[in-house]
């Protein structure tokens, strides 16, 4: 007899089908050549005007399309949809987060191998999309300057899970009085090591690089993928 609570076993089981699928869902990106990015943050936090930057520079290179999760409006897709790219909206409902399986589905009709870059913007929310993979090769953790530089102490588990923390709203640094130093500390502490980006999508600083990050991403991706 085991002495696990009940409602662990449960998790532990949705989990270890979540990392099946999402194994799954990342082979079959290898195999059609597309990279697949995806951006967590808390609300607010501008991951969608970031995207929205980030799609329309790909977009003059690349085939590019768009899944955005979001509780339950569509306001984050209408603007997206606006770079002019495939967008499509997963609404979670009550679900504060998205699923391996939630991906899968709304891939339906898609031919993949016609697409060079797949962007997935979770729910606003730092605490459990941090658990669920969703067969991404890449995922990005959005802090803004706005927010206060000890948001990863708070939330170490999705730095820990993120490739690149990326440091947003950089425009409004001076203005909120933003600590440069004192965020890049927090993200070290809680991860060592941790790739981070600066940038502001309103004013483009640091934008050039992002993007040719993303794409340095996107190649060794693809001839590691074979
Ligand atoms: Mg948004
Ligand atoms: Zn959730």
């Amino acid at each position: 007899m085991s002495s696990k609570p009940r409602i662990l076993e449960v998790r532990t089981q949705i989990l270890k089908k979540n990392d099946e699928l999402a194994r799954a869902l990342r082979q079959r990106f290898d195999e059609a050549g597309v990279y697949v990015v995806s951006l967590v943050s808390s609300p607010g936090s501008g991951k969608t005007q970031l995207l929205r930057q980030t799609l329309i520079e790909l977009a003059k290179q690349f085939r590019v399309a768009v899944l955005v999760g979001d509780l339950r409006t569509d306001n984050d897709a209408k603007r997206l949809a606006e770079a002019g790219v495939p967008v499509r909206q997963i609404e979670t409902g009550t679900m504060c987060h998205l699923e391996a399986d939630m991906v899968e589905r709304h891939l339906d009709q898609w031919n993949l191998s016609e697409l060079d870059f797949l962007f997935i913007e979770n729910v606003g929310n730092l605490v459990c999309p941090a658990t669920y993979d969703l067969g991404e090769h890449l995922r990005l953790v959005l802090v803004s300057t706005t927010e206060g530089e000890d948001k990863p102490l708070k939330y170490p588990t999705i730095f820990n899970t993120a490739d690149i923390a990326v440091v947003t709203k950089m425009d409004l640094a001076e203005a909120v009085e933003f600590d440069a130093d004192k965020l890049r500390r927090s993200v070290q502490d809680v991860r060592p090591g941790m790739e981070m980006i600066e940038l502001s999508a309103k004013s483009g600083q640091g934008m050039a690089a992002w993007i040719s990050r993303l794409i340095a991403g996107r190649e060794a991706a693809v001839s590691s993928a074979g």
